[in-house]
């Protein structure tokens, strides 16, 4: 999808008023969903992996980072630290150079090697498919942990929440929190749980393709007449203040 930014236009008389809206009505939720499954039918995790351990690091390493920069990194990191074991016997000094681009390098690199080392001597160098045996790993939080498991196991035990699913949530009026532990906790009240893997995919992709940070696409998106951000560009509904 390469959609063209149109210019601002103004708002239409007729836009509906969004007083009597309630943004988490389950026919509002259901027709977001629809129009997500419509919009983005095939999207996966966009970070190159061939197991969960590639996954992992993958996903540690993406934190403040572009995924397409972190799968520029991995190919070489991967062939020179094949398994756990390889990574478990180095001093994380030594990987500092090997992941330098991706940004914040020395605390990825202490939570890799301390993942490595946590890995083999606490589960038998495989890569635990529970939370809270994840959540035990250094640098693994809840959002490393549901990538994991979501995309490697195919367990729904929680909804990835990043920088886009956050910005996106709020401006569909999902959610009212910035705290990213919440804004999950909101999520999982209303989307089935079938759909939280599926779900995180294609708002991550809805965020980098149209509903990006600064000037989203509005005049693109098919979910533009659900939505009543602050900060559209282009709208055919009435806005809400406190939607961003
Ligand atoms: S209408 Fe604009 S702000 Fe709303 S979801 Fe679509 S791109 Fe994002």
């Amino acid at each position: 999808m390469s959609p063209s930014t149109p210019k601002a236009a103004a708002k239409p008389k007729s836009a509906k008023s969004s007083t009597s809206l309630n943004p988490l009505a389950p026919e509002r939720v259901s027709q977001i969903l629809k129009i997500l499954d419509q919009t983005y039918p095939d999207v996966r995790c966009a970070l190159h992996h061939e197991n969960a351990w590639q996954l992992l690091v993958a996903t540690i390493l993406s934190a403040q980072c572009t995924d397409v920069r972190v799968n520029v990194v991995t190919p070489a990191l991967f062939k020179k630290y094949p398994t756990p074991a390889s990574l478990a016997k180095i001093d994380p000094q030594e990987l500092e150079p090997d992941i330098r681009s991706t940004g914040f390098f020395r605390n990825k690199a202490k939570s890799i090697v301390g993942t490595a080392r946590k890995i083999l001597q606490e589960f038998q160098g495989q890569v635990p498919d529970q939370m809270q045996e994840l959540l035990s790993l250094p640098g693994v939080a809840r959002k490393t942990a549901n990538v994991v498991l979501g995309s490697w196991f195919g367990r729904c035990e929680g909804i990835v929440v990043d920088t886009h699913v956050q910005r996106i949530s709020r401006r569909l009026e999902l959610t009212t929190s910035n705290e990213p532990s919440h804004v999950e906790q909101d999520l999982m009240k209303i989307i089935p749980q079938p759909k939280w893997i599926d779900f995180s995919h294609q708002v991550i992709h809805h965020g980098r393709a149209l509903c990006t940070a600064r000037s989203p696409k509005c005049a693109n998106c098919p979910l533009e007449t659900l939505c009543h951000a602050a900060d559209k560009t282009w709208s055919t509904v009435s806005q809400n203040p406190k939607a961003r």
